[in-house]
């Protein structure tokens, strides 16, 4: 297929079975999407559809029971170079002892990457998430908001092609939600990022993407596939009160109905 030479990653039949002696879930039943480079990709979906192990699968992090990933046209057996992950879980994936910079500075050392480029590599990245006055402050020393961007910042200094965030914002108050979804936006267009971006809040799918897959509930398909076609850039002020974000928001909700009905 031509699209394959296209795709930044590709997800080519995949298929997932947790499987144990007690219990067999099939979490993911047959996936087969392409991202292009330069995409802002949302995928939704129900409690349980699979978008975590999903992620797993792209980031290498989890073998495939069939199919398989691609990443720039290579299957992913391991973490690909050019990917940087975004857990929902912030408190837990950063380490409390080190500070922030000593946080962001990590996935650069394992790199070997040589320590004034890493020193201008880390500034750039806590800069760029305004958290530019704060790298020697402790993790548990900032707010929950503070901390997902340290986690944010330690993606982007690691310069990566392609992000992935699973639900990086749902322990966040809605305020903070917004900065921080305004501040994918600007990151996304500043550093010409792929975005692969998880969450099952509709309404942030919406906003952020330029496209929403929705998910059944497991085993995993893809249920719609839309095209987000809103213009820039977009404002939290704004954009969310155009008729087109409404009949988008609809058409994503009735997807995610029809997965929990089905289920
Ligand atoms: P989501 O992120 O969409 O909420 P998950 O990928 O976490 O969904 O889970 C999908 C399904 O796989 C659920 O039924 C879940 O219970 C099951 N599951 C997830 N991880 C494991 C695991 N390590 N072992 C067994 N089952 C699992
Ligand atoms: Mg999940």
């Amino acid at each position: 297929m031509t699209t394959q030479q296209t795709a930044v990653v590709s997800v080519d039949h995949l298929n997932k079975v947790y499987e144990s002696r007690e219990r067999r879930v099939e979490a993911i039943g047959d996936l087969h999407f392409d991202v292009r480079p330069g995409d802002f990709t949302c995928i939704v979906g129900p409690s349980g559809a699979g978008k975590t192990t999903l992620l797993k699968c792209l980031s290498g992090l989890l073998a495939p029971t069939r199919g398989m990933v691609r990443v720039n046209g290579r299957q992913v057996i391991a973490p690909p170079e050019e990917m940087a992950v975004v857990f929902q879980e912030y408190g837990r994936s950063l380490f409390p002892w080190k500070t922030v910079r000593e946080n962001v500075e990590l996935p650069l050392r394992e790199r070997k990457i040589p320590k004034t480029e890493r020193d201008q590599l880390v500034q750039r990245a806590l800069d760029a998430v305004g958290l530019g006055g704060v790298g020697t402050s402790y993790p548990w020393q900032l707010s929950g908001g503070m901390q997902q961007r340290v986690a944010i910042a330690r993606a982007v200094a690691y310069q990566p092609k392609v992000m992935v965030l699973d639900e990086p914002f749902a322990a966040v108050d809605a305020q903070t939600r917004a900065d921080l979804e305004d501040l994918m936006l600007r990151l996304w267009s500043e550093l010409g990022l792929t975005m692969i971006f998880v969450t099952h809040d509709i309404d942030e799918a919406v906003y952020l993407g330029q496209r929403v897959l929705v998910l059944s509930s497991s085993p995993t398909r893809v249920l719609d596939d839309v095209v987000i076609d809103l213009p820039g850039p977009r404002t939290q002020a704004h954009t969310r009160i155009e008729p087109r974000f409404a009949q988008l928001r609809t058409r994503v909700y009735d997807g995610i109905h029809r997965a929990k009905a089905a289920h």
